[in-house]
């Protein structure tokens, strides 16, 4: 069989959507790093952005037709409203992140990227950790538990940096055991989980998209919050359509459960007792401007 390769020239001449840069990087705290390394699509028609993907890939299920009465920036905006989401897998985004290990086991949990980590096994680890600043030193809030909250006190902040360098000073004692021929899988065992660890990170923009709303609410732990709005900054430049709907119908939305439609048309306390939930409610009311 002879199979033959058509190459089809593109109607409109392509521009790169990362402006021919190798990489476009944004430093985080003293060490950190997340730096977007490629896209895709990594051409676009030149005048459009990398959104025109999820437009071509969402005309192919509405029909030709459909571009007549809607705008891209609209059929974007629809797709992402009614979690249309398939269309938003067709553009992927890979990273390098260098952060520190306590924070790449929360990433690590968002299973639908694609990963590949620097091996503590293959390589000695370098001598970077992670040290918050004296005024990030969290107090254990008292109404997250998994939350931190306004800065301790100054002596016991100090105290903190101190036993912190002192775990870090294991370092020595992790070349020297590596030297002495302990295995690089064990040895890195006496390192604290403020050490730096580093990988590419490849998803597609609906996984992004979700992990950014989780990763960028406040809910989430600051350090990787950093990260995750760093990340959000990065992506925004080529699908500014998608970030856009995102933030108006994501972000910055407020989710009603039933019972508290109930309570709000009725204008009636919430029909349940359960604490939290009712915590819950009395903050979405703040956030709607219903209650000081
Ligand atoms: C503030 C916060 C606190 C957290 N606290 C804890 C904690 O205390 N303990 C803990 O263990 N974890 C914790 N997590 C992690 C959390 O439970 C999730 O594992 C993590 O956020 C990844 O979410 P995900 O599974 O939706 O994302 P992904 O793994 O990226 O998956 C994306 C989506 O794909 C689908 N999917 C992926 N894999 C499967 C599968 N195997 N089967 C079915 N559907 C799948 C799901 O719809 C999922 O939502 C926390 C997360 C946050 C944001």
């Amino acid at each position: 069989m002879n199979l033959q390769v058509q190459k089809v020239e593109p109607e409109t001449p392509l521009v790169d959507v990362m402006d021919g840069a190798s990489r476009w990087q944004i430093p985080i705290h003293e060490h950190g790093f997340i730096a977007l390394v490629d896209s895709m699509p990594r051409l676009v028609p030149e005048g459009q952005t990398a959104d025109q993907a999820i437009v071509q890939a969402a005309r192919v299920s509405y029909g030709a037709g459909t571009k007549k009465v809607n705008e891209d920036r609209g059929l974007v905006r629809y797709l992402l409203r009614h979690r249309h989401t398939t269309p938003f897998e067709m553009i992927e985004f890979k990273f390098h992140i260098s952060m520190p290990i306590f924070i790449a086991r929360q990433w690590i949990r968002h299973r639908t990227a694609n990963v590949n980590e620097y091996s503590a096994r293959y390589s000695i680890l370098p001598d970077r950790f992670y040290r918050p600043s004296i005024d990030n030193i969290r107090k254990q809030s008292t109404t997250n538990r998994q939350g931190g909250d306004e800065p301790v006190e100054v002596g016991t902040a100090e105290q903190f940096l101190e036993l912190l360098a002192k775990a870090e000073s294991n370092y020595q004692e992790y070349l020297n055991l590596s030297e002495k021929g302990v295995a690089r899988e064990l040895a890195r065992s006496v390192l604290p989980v403020n050490v730096y660890t580093e990988w590419y990170w490849k998803c597609d923009l609906h996984n992004i998209l979700h992990f950014l709303s989780l990763r960028m609410d406040p809910h989430a732990q600051i350090e990787i919050r950093e990260y995750a709005v760093a990340m959000f900054e990065l992506i925004k430049p080529i699908v500014p359509i998608a970030c856009e709907a995102f933030e108006d119908y994501r972000l910055n939305a407020v989710y009603l459960t039933g019972l508290e439609v109930d309570a709000l048309r009725n204008n009636k306390p919430l029909d349940t007792t359960n604490k939290r939930e009712n915590n819950e409610w009395e903050a979405k009311k703040k956030q709607l401007g219903l209650v000081d």
